[in-house]
């Protein structure tokens, strides 16, 4: 469960993102669109850690992202700056795939899925090689095992990225257009495997430009717009029968 309130941040002058709201709950799979520069990115990144926001709340399964809640002797409550010890535990938690595959290259597929969980998880080689086989089976890659990046089509890589991610068993998905530098005939498998994702009960935020998938598998789709939530609610609503003219304007470019 995620629950964005109120976000802001700024790069420098830059004010990117301008108060978010964004509630996804337990399971349930949000999509969201909008123009290039319109903050997509940046949320996600604020959401796992890897960017301080200025302003604002974002919890992960009830948890302050990046902050934590210190008890004063007299009651009062002051937030605290985590460590980075206590973030980099808390994107642990948090599995997210880039538009480039960034699969480490001198490892074979079955590597790159074993790197984390022996590392962070401390799992044996056997333990970490038996779950890494399942996630590759999962998303239908067994007979690739041992193949290095560089053998693998885009569409493929991506699917090892996604098992990689799984193999952490975060609590929660990102995606950051996870199908937009690939070929038009390799999206079809990278969204499939996601669906199937989406359908086993994982709590994702997707960033896509598919509004298929949007439609399809999304129980939220959410547009942003300059730094803010512009219209969120069910795909057809929301993508079928935009109330602000903005998502409006946008729908009727992309569609
Ligand atoms: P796209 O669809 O092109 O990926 P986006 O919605 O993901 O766009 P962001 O990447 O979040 O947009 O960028 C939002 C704004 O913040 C843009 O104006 C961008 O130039 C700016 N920005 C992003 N990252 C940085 C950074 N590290 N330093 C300065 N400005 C940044
Ligand atoms: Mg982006």
């Amino acid at each position: 469960k995620i629950q964005i309130d109120g976000v802001h941040k700024f790069f420098g002058e830059l004010h990117v993102l301008k108060g978010v709201d964004l509630h996804v709950e337990q399971g349930e799979v949000a999509v969201l669109l909008g123009p290039s520069g319109s903050g997509k990115s940046t949320l996600l990144r604020c959401v796992n850690g890897l960017e301080e926001f200025n302003a604002g709340r974002i919890r992960v399964d009830g948890e302050l992202v990046g902050l934590r809640e210190v008890t004063r002797r007299d009651g009062s409550v002051e937030l605290h700056r985590r460590t980075d010890a206590d973030i980099a535990r808390q994107r642990s938690r948090i599995g997210m795939v880039f538009q480039r595959f960034n699969l480490f290259p001198h490892q074979t597929a079955l590597g790159n899925v074993m790197e984390a969980p022996r590392k962070v998880h401390r799992l044996s080689r056997g333990e970490a090689e038996r779950r890494a086989r399942e996630l590759l089976e999962r998303v239908g890659l067994a007979d690739r095992a041992h193949h290095y990046p560089a053998q693998l089509s885009g569409g493929q890589q991506q699917r090892v990225a996604i098992a990689r991610a799984l193999a952490m068993e975060p609590e929660l998905m990102l995606f950051d257009e996870p199908t937009s530098a690939l070929d038009p005939e390799l999206v079809g498998e990278v969204l499939s495997v996601m669906k199937d994702l989406a359908a086993s009960g994982m709590t994702m935020v997707v960033v896509t430009h598919e509004v298929g998938f949007a439609r399809e598998v999304a129980d939220q789709v959410v547009f942003m717009d300059d730094g803010l939530v512009v219209e969120a609610g069910a795909p057809d609503q929301v993508i079928g029968d935009p109330r602000n003219p903005r998502t409006r304007e946008f729908f009727a470019k992309v569609l």
